[in-house]
Formats: structure tokens, C-alpha cells, sequence
């Protein structure tokens, strides 16, 4: 399969002499131009083989993920968030038990593990990398903690050493929120391959993402495995004989297929993603900014490019003035969300993430994101601080 040669989009896209007027956080359909006819054409097998539940594309994509993350396992599922909460139950968690999650992370992390009744039990981030601070997890532990599950907030991962060894230490289980992360590396290995298992989403705006919801857990625990696959077709190994009560949560063969043409365009687009990164890196230094940094034992795959600012609020209307899309992840941290009230935690309780969460904007990374469209936002950026 040809990979899109990205060049070219830059060339071709908006660039020939027009001037740039707007520049979006992401735009799906540069890159569904740049491979339309392998993507129709994957669409147009499955529309015509009809084998939609798990057909051979799921199979074919469950392989090539097992592969590219170096593990024995990938079983795909219906979404990021069934990954994880499948992925739980597959580690034992139920009511009573409680879970340690960084507080600073998209709801889903925190949601399943209270659909499960167990408790959610949040850790505040490290400020430079946005990611677990593995120093305060320790005392965070008590004999109900069963799993923790760091999350690689924005395509970098966490310290995944200090974090497995506490693991092993007290005799918990790990489980990776790699939603943000696919193809990102720590210590050259896998992001999803480091803990017990690790989950993927393959919603539409992630950096592999499908034409619709998608999710994997890779693993290379056999038990693991056979676990996961029984809990995503209603705890039925056979057909109508259920040992235990599962869900319904399998990836659909369309969106395999779709993924299977976009797997093979990952690294490039990835890279892409680090080129712009750098770019802004450079420009952007010396303001008043805090960059993203990436930490020396990663290879951070920038799913988003995310800045913090004293006056985020005032930035981001400049920006949308300009017609540059942004958006802030995330306003309001986990253990301040109205739904957790119950769990007690206060202003102060999560210094760090509570000033990040005023902080923080992202800003357009995505691979097909043109230079002149890259000037204009740094451009305006730069305005708003010659202000
Ligand atoms: C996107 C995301 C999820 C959920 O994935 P869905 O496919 O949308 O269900 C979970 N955790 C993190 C960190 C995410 O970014």
C-alpha cells in the first residue's frame, strides 16, 4: 500500500499563493484525500464479503496491532472507554475496590472505573509532561487498591518503570490508557506493550482514528486475552453457553478495514506530528509560554500540541477570533467533577492539575498541517503577546 506522501498535501493544499484565512484544530478530510481510493476501496470489501460482526478485516487488524506493539495479543472493542472498562473487569475489579488514575485526563478514565462500583482514587501530574506523578502514588495505595492506570496524556508516556515497580511491589495490576498514544514509545518499547494491558481508542479525532467509535486492548498475558474476548461477546466462548455476564463490545470489520489502510500511514503521520511540534517549539520560545517537553526516555507522538498560559482564557478568544482552532484539555479536572462531589475531594486536593486545567491550550498539530497555515497560528500567537 502506498503511503500518502504528506509533501505533496503541503504543496498542494491552500498553499498555491491563497493566503491563509482559518486554520482548524484538525482536518479529517485532507487526510481522507490523501487516501481515498485505498479507504473506498477496504469500504467497498466489506459492503460486498457482508461479514460485518468480527470478519476477516478485524482479524487482520487485531494482527498487524499485536505486531506493531510487540505483544502476543490485540482483541478490538466497540470504543477507547469499553478497552478500559473491559480491561478492568478482566483484572477483577468490581464494587469495593478501588483504582488509581491521574486526576488530569478525558472523563472516560475515571467513568468506567465507577461504572464497575469500584472507586476511582485520583493522583495529581507531574506540571511538565501532564502525566502521573509516580512519587504520590505510594501513599495513595491501600488493601482495596487492585490496578493502576496511568494515562499517556497527549502521546507521551508516563515513567513506566516507577510505575510497574510499585505495581510489583504491593502486587497490583497495570493498565495502560494509552487512548492518546498509539505509537508512542518509552525506552523504545510500545506504549500499550509496557503493563498487564493496554487500551487503544480509535475514535475519529485520535491519532489513528476510524470513521466512527473503535477500540483495542493488546496484552500478552494469555489469560488476559481469553478474558477480554469472552467479556466482549457476552461471556460466551461458545455460542449460547455463558459462563459469565459480558458485554457486547466488539470493533466493527468496517472500521478494521478503514484502520488497516490508516495503520500503515501511523509513523509518517506521527512524525509529521513531530516536525510541527519543533516548529513551534522553536518559534514559541522565549514568550511566556510553557512548552510541551517531552521527557527523555520518550518518544511522544504529539496527539495534541499543548501549551500553558497565564491568560488561557483571553488567548483562546484571540485565537478564535483569528479563526484558529483550539480547545482546552481538560477545564476541569476528575476529582472536581460534579459527579465525583461523593468521593470528597476538594480545591487544593490536585494542586497541580487544578492550575494546569486553567492553563492549558492545544493548538492545530495534525500531520497534513500546511507551513503557511502553521506561521498563521504562530504568527498570532506572537501578536497576542506583542499586545
Ligand atoms: C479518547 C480517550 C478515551 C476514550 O476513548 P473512546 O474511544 O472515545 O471511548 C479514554 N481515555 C483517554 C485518555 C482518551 O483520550
Amino acid at each position: 500500500m502506498p503511503e500518502p506522501n504528506i509533501s505533496e498535501i503541503k504543496d498542494t493544499k491552500k498553499s498555491k499563493g491563497e493566503s491563509v484565512t482559518s486554520v482548524p484544530l484538525l482536518d479529517l478530510k485532507r487526510q481522507y484525500a490523501s487516501i481515498k481510493k485505498e479507504i473506498d476501496e477496504a469500504i467497498a470489501k466489506v459492503v460486498t464479503h457482508a461479514q460485518f460482526i468480527l470478519g476477516p478485516e478485524v482479524k487482520i487488524f487485531e494482527e498487524s496491532v499485536a505486531s506493531y506493539c510487540k505483544t502476543k495479543f490485540a482483541i478490538g472493542v466497540a470504543s477507547g472507554t469499553d478497552a478500559l472498562l473491559i480491561s478492568l473487569r478482566a483484572c477483577g475489579v468490581g464494587p469495593g475496590d478501588e483504582v488509581i488514575i491521574p486526576t488530569f485526563s478525558f472523563f472516560a478514565t475515571a467513568g468506567v472505573v465507577h461504572n464497575l462500583g469500584a472507586k476511582p482514587v485520583f493522583v495529581d501530574i507531574n506540571p511538565e509532561s501532564y502525566n502521573l506523578n509516580p512519587d504520590l502514588i505510594q501513599e495513595r495505595i491501600t488493601k482495596k487498591t487492585k490496578v493502576i492506570m496511568p494515562v499517556h496524556l497527549f502521546g507521551q508516556t508516563c515513567d513506566m518503570d516507577r510505575i510497574l515497580d510499585l505495581a510489583k511491589k504491593y502486587n497490583l495490576k497495570v493498565v495502560e490508557d494509552a487512548a492518546q498514544a498509539l505509537g508512542a514509545e518509552y525506552r523504545n518499547k510500545k506504549a500499550g506493550s509496557l503493563g498487564d494491558l493496554g487500551c487503544f481508542s480509535f475514535f475519529p479525532s485520535k491519532n489513528l482514528g476510524g470513521m466512527g467509535d473503535g477500540g483495542m486492548v493488546v496484552t500478552s498475558n494469555p489469560e488476559l486475552a481469553e478474558k477480554i474476548k469472552l467479556l466482549r461477546t457476552h461471556g460466551a466462548k461458545q455460542k449460547y453457553y455463558h459462563d459469565i455476564v459480558g458485554y457486547n463490545s466488539r470493533l466493527d470489520t468496517l472500521q478494521a478495514a478503514v484502520l488497516n489502510v490508516k495503520l500503515k500511514c501511523l509513523d509518517t503521520w506521527s512524525k509529521k506530528r513531530q516536525e510541527n511540534a519543533l516548529v513551534y517549539n522553536k518559534n514559541l520560545n522565549g514568550l511566556e509560554i510553557t512548552l510541551p517537553k517531552a521527557e527523555s526516555f520518550n518518544y511522544h507522538i504529539y496527539n495534541q500540541y499543548t501549551i500553558a498560559v497565564k491568560t488561557r482564557d483571553e488567548l483562546k478568544d484571540f485565537l478564535k477570533q483569528k479563526g484558529i482552532g483550539c480547545e482546552i484539555y481538560y477545564p476541569v479536572p476528575l476529582h472536581l467533577q460534579k459527579c465525583f462531589e461523593y468521593l470528597g475531594y476538594k480545591n487544593g486536593s490536585c494542586p497541580v492539575a487544578e492550575k494546569r486545567a486553567l492553563e492549558v491550550i492545544s493548538v492545530p498539530v495534525f500531520p497534513e498541517l500546511t507551513e503557511k497555515e502553521q506561521n498563521f497560528v504562530i504568527s498570532a500567537i506572537k501578536q497576542f503577546y506583542q499586545h
